[in-house]
């Protein structure tokens, strides 16, 4: 882990949605690799998750994968990673992906990505993860979502701040530049992490 310029990565391990989802997380893995930086990701095959792997092996990078043991047992993991940590729950394998990542990327997924997601954003809001978190808007996927937040903003259950917390972009091929220019996010953010 903590691979130097490493981005963590959460998103679907469907299948079954539109197959843009999955042509969005490939050439994101290739967009990663061609920029320089090594992907973090949960380590499975299937759905967006794979397509991302399999991104960045065609395009030569460098993936590394986090998986809880009974998802090995059921061998949900990808076959071409560069590294896979196997480790024993949901826990501790999300902590591993974000703690190992300088930036996180979220392309639409189920419940599981939201909760990564939420997580990510929970912990930014009390300034214990202070790095970029760029979504991937495909087909507008994540509208209702961010007017799900821009309503916590307006009931008060968030800062107007908070709304820097993240980046949302078009395009895979934007993420790189929405890494590079996300705003500047301290430990300090937790003198406004609580609504007054
Ligand atoms: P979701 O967005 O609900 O598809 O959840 C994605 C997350 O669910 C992944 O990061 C994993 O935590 C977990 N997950 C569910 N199914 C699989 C699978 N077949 N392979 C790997 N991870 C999976």
């Amino acid at each position: 882990m903590g691979e130097e310029n490493s981005i963590c990565v959460y998103c679907a391990s469907s299948d079954a949605s539109d197959a843009v989802y999955r042509d969005v997380a490939y050439r994101l893995g290739g967009v990663l690799t061609t920029r320089g930086y090594a992907v973090i990701y949960g380590g499975g095959a299937t759905g967006s998750m794979g397509a991302l792997a399999d991104g960045v092996v065609a395009a030569g990078g460098t993936i590394t994968g986090v998986m809880p043991r009974f998802m090995m047992d059921l061998e949900w993991a990808h076959k071409s990673l560069t590294k896979l940590h196997v480790v024993e729950d949901m826990r501790i394998r999300k902590h591993m992906m974000l703690s190992g990542s300088h930036g996180l990327v979220t392309l639409p997924g189920g419940p599981g990505t939201f909760e990564e997601l939420f997580e990510a954003l929970t912990l930014k809001r009390l300034g214990l993860y202070t790095n970029p978190i760029v979504l991937v808007n495909t087909r507008n996927y994540f509208d209702p979502l961010l007017a799900m937040l821009e309503h916590a903003v307006a009931e008060r259950f968030m800062h107007p701040r908070h709304v820097g917390m993240w980046q949302i972009v078009a395009e895979p091929e934007d993420v790189p530049d929405a890494l590079a220019n996300a705003p500047e996010w301290s430990a300090a953010a937790r003198s406004f992490a609580r609504v007054l």
